[in-house]
This record gives structure tokens, sequence and C-alpha cells, in this order.
């Protein structure tokens, strides 16, 4: 084959991924992927079968616990993910709750290199990793073959395709116009005239894009470019040949009448074309974009059951959850409650593995003022104003089902009122922060600890070990992550609330 590598050592700078608007990820084609377009047929597919595919979401907030997607903006997004894999018979479920993470240095970084470190540091195991935050490297997603995907907040709107772009990257697929990424050459510096011919090949850089990530090398490839005639299909550009030649490598709107490009191109041989604009694997709109090609489809099964086979373990997926009736037990309707310690408690449903509980000023939850998925039916919530009226509601669902149904709700008044105190004169807490140690607490000795209760900055209890004598306790904080949590402390006169350092 005339292919050929480049590589150059230099001091890495990926500047350019800045300048890319829709997806970052410049998907070399990996290893898998070529030797399984060699040879399709000895690949096991099990078209019979729904495949059930685990994923682990991560929301990642600011410093302050602030500007996160909402968690059932997630859910909405997750429904039309499985939408959008349900003629591959492709089911996407949640084996563990979506989690949030609180850093700025992430929720909003320059380069793909800093969301490899994000993955690095948070990736979960035995699942395919997803992060949603407000910048993902300046582009709508981007997917790293390594560590997992992001998604940008402002592009996981209901109409969006970002999410099911990135995970058809995520189970090996390229762009159908893959080589173009950078235009003609790698880094967008020739630019072309797509009424000539295009070249026969194009230069592609993939050094974020590899198996693994490399630091100090640069990685350009040189890329087949795609013939109208089919004869190169195999070999050329994403190696299908059920998704036809595409050149386009910046957002492109689709005609209204049959979805392909305005822009014309021409292929080596002088021949025009446009580009199919239902693929979701190319550029075209989210309004165009709405399908895989069979051979993507084949392809991304295959991917899982082979490649991803560890990710397989066969679950029998829960039923949904059709009708339930949630008694919402603490605080009871009308209750007035210290707003820094709010405590809630509702009857458990039947097969619900998690709950969404949202919280609004407004009966008709026209604006949210929090939401948060829990594992349990209780949460401790931090972050509501005083001296305010809350309505609150619940939806539960399971790792397979995400219908959106909530519980007729109930409410609760916040005031500031007894015996809730962050600088009582009669409790000392240290280190605070704490550096991944124990964090001790201390009491006047006439006063007797019962129980300890840690909760991270969204309100779901965790298991921490601890040891409790008399006034004294300390806890253990090193399997904890950076961040702020809340320490409720139960005596036998009062209880106490303090928040507590991470570092
Ligand atoms: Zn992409």
């Amino acid at each position: 084959m005339n292919k050929f590598w480049i590589l150059f050592m230099l001091s890495l700078s990926v500047n350019a991924y800045s300048q890319k608007d829709y997806c970052g990820a410049i998907n070399q084609k990996s290893e898998w992927l070529v030797n399984y377009q060699k040879n399709p047929g000895a690949y096991e597919l099990r078209f019979d079968d729904t495949l059930y595919i685990p994923i682990g979401l991560t929301v990642v907030g600011d410093d302050e616990g602030k500007k996160r997607m909402g968690d059932l903006n997630l859910i909405k997004i997750l429904n039309i993910l499985n939408e959008d894999y349900a003629e591959a018979k492709i089911r996407f479920f949640l084996p563990r709750v979506v989690r949030h993470e609180f850093y700025s240095k992430w929720s909003e970084h320059a380069t793909v290199l800093e969301g490899a470190d994000m993955m690095f540091e948070l990736n979960q195991d035995s699942v395919i990793n997803c992060y949603f935050l407000l910048d993902a490297a300046g582009n709508c997603g981007y997917n790293l073959p390594y560590g997992g995907m992001v998604v940008s907040n402002n592009c996981a709107s209901l109409q969006d395709h970002t999410w099911a772009h990135e995970m058809g990257h995520g189970l090996s697929l390229p762009h159908p116009f893959y080589g173009w990424e950078g235009g003609v050459s790698w880094d967008g510096s020739v630019s072309h005239n797509y009424s000539n011919p295009a070249p026969e090949y194009v230069l592609a850089d993939y050094t974020n894009f590899k198996d693994t990530l490399i630091r100090d090398t640069l990685i350009i490839d040189t890329i087949l470019v795609e013939k109208i005639d089919g004869s190169n299909c195999h070999l050329a550009a994403d190696g299908f040949c059920d998704t036809k030649p595409d050149y386009l490598y910046t957002r492109w709107s689709c005609t209204s009448t049959n979805a392909i490009s305005q822009q014309v191109q021409t292929d080596p041989n002088g021949e025009k074309f446009q580009s199919d604009g239902t693929l979701i694997m190319s550029y075209a709109d989210d309004k165009c974009a709405a399908r895989f090609s069979e051979e993507q489809m084949a392809a991304m099964r295959a991917n899982f059951l082979n490649e991803k086979s560890q990710l397989n373990y066969g679950q029998v997926p829960l039923s949904a959850i059709t009708s339930f009736n949630i008694d919402h037990i603490k605080p009871f309707y009308e209750e007035t409650v210290n707003y820094q310690n709010i405590n809630l408690q509702w009857s458990q449903v039947e097969n619900a593995d998690y709950y969404l509980v949202q919280f609004s000023k407004y009966s008709q939850f026209s604006i949210i003022s929090l939401d948060t998925i829990v594992e349990n039916n209780e949460m401790l919530v931090p972050q509501l104003e005083n001296d305010s009226k809350w309505y609150w509601r619940v939806m539960p669902f399971n790792a397979y089902n995400f219908d959106i149904q909530f519980s007729n709700g109930s409410l609760f008044f916040t005031s500031e009122m007894v015996s809730t105190s962050e600088l009582s004169s009669t409790i000392k807490a240290w280190p605070n922060p704490v550096l991944k140690g124990e964090f001790n607490i201390s009491l006047d000795h006439n006063e007797k600890i019962e129980n300890i209760e840690v909760y991270d900055i969204s309100g779901r209890h965790i298991l921490l070990d601890m040891n409790i004598n008399g006034s004294m306790a300390s806890i253990e904080t090193k399997n904890l992550n950076m961040g702020v949590f809340i320490v409720r402390i139960n005596t036998d006169k009062q209880y106490y609330t303090l928040r507590m350092m991470v570092e």
C-alpha cells in the first residue's frame, strides 16, 4: 500500500483544535477496524439480539458546584441516544449512578490533552465513559480511544446528535470524510477548491486519537480519497462502501428535499457529487443527521462484541416502571425546615435503581433550581436558598429504562432556625481542608455523638469509614475525590452540619 508515516518530535501544541466547531476527534482508523474491514464476515454480529452497552456518565461543574448540566436534560438526551441506536439494536444502560464532579479546570478545558488528563483521573471501570461539561476544548465533542468521550453542554440539547456521533467514534467509526479533518493537508493550511478534482490522497493528523496517549510526537498519515465509482471504497476514507464519498470537514447544512449537501464536490476522477447529510457520523447539521449505514451498524456491533467483550456481561434488563405511587415522607407537606439542613426522604419504588429529584419555586416546575439523581430514597439538600417555598418531586427509573414520569410532588419552606451551626464554639473540626486523610471532630464533653453522615455537594449520602468515641470522631477521607462535602453530626442533644473541604 502506498502509505507512509511522518513522525517528528516537537513540543506538542494543540491550538488547532480550538478552531473546530463540531467534533474534535480525528478518529484514526483503529487497527481493530482495519482488520475487521478486511473480513467482516468473520465477526460475530448477533443481529437477533439487542446489545446492552454499559455507560458511565459524569457531569462536570465548576469548583463552586455550579455550571453543570441538569440531570433531567441528561436523561432526556440519553433517550435520544438510545433512539439514534435503536435501528442498530443497541441500547445503552447505566450500571452506576450519574456522577457529579466539580473542577473548574476541566469544566472548561482548552485542549484535548487536558480532557485526557481528566479521563485518566476520573474514568470509571467497566463502562464507556461519557463526560458532559461546559466547553470541550472548543468543540461540540470529541472521543479519545483510550479514555472516553466529552460532549459540550451547548451541543447536548434535544435537537442534537453529538453524543450519538461521539459514541459512534467510541464504537470504532471514523467520519465518512475521514482524512479530510484538516482539509487536504493535516493542519488546515491548504485550501481546496471543490470544483477541481480532489487529490488521490489527503493528510491527517491523529496524534491525540491513537489507541494510547502520545504527548511528544506528531503522527501524520496519508489517507486515500474515496471515489464515486466505488472502486476504492474498501480502502479509502472510512472504509465503508455504503457511506458515499464526502469531503466536507466543517459543519454544513443539507437540502430540505433530500438531505444532501449544497456543496458540489469533485472526486479524483473528475466526477461530481453531493454528500449524504443523513449520516450521524458526517458533519451535516443535526437536523439532517438521523442514521447509521448498515455497514456502520455492523461494525459497531462487532466492535462491542469483539474488541469490547469485557463490557458485554450479559445483563438481563429490568422492565420499565409503568406505574408508581410515591409518598413524600420527609419533610412533611408544608413543613418549615432549616435551609442548611434539608433532609429528604420518600417511599421506595419497585424496580427503581435511581431517583431524579427536582426542586423549583414554582408548582409547575417551570424553572428548576436543582435536579439531582440519587441511588437511595433519601438525600440531603445543601444548596437551596433561605426563606423560600420549595416544591419538590421525584422521578424513579432504573438502569435500563428512562421514561420521564414524576411523582405528584410536595412542598416545604426554608428558614434559618434552631440548633444547626457551622461556627459553634462547642464544635471543633480539623484539618479543614483535609488532604485525603483523617478528618477529626470534637464536641464538648457533655455531648455524645450518635452518628455522622457525609454527603457530597449534590446531596448524595456517601459511606465512609469512621470512628466515633463519645464526643470525639474521625472520618477517613482517603477515598474521596477533591471537593466540598457536607458533614452532619447527630448527637444525643441536637445536630450540627459543617462543610469539609477535601484537597
Ligand atoms: Zn467526529
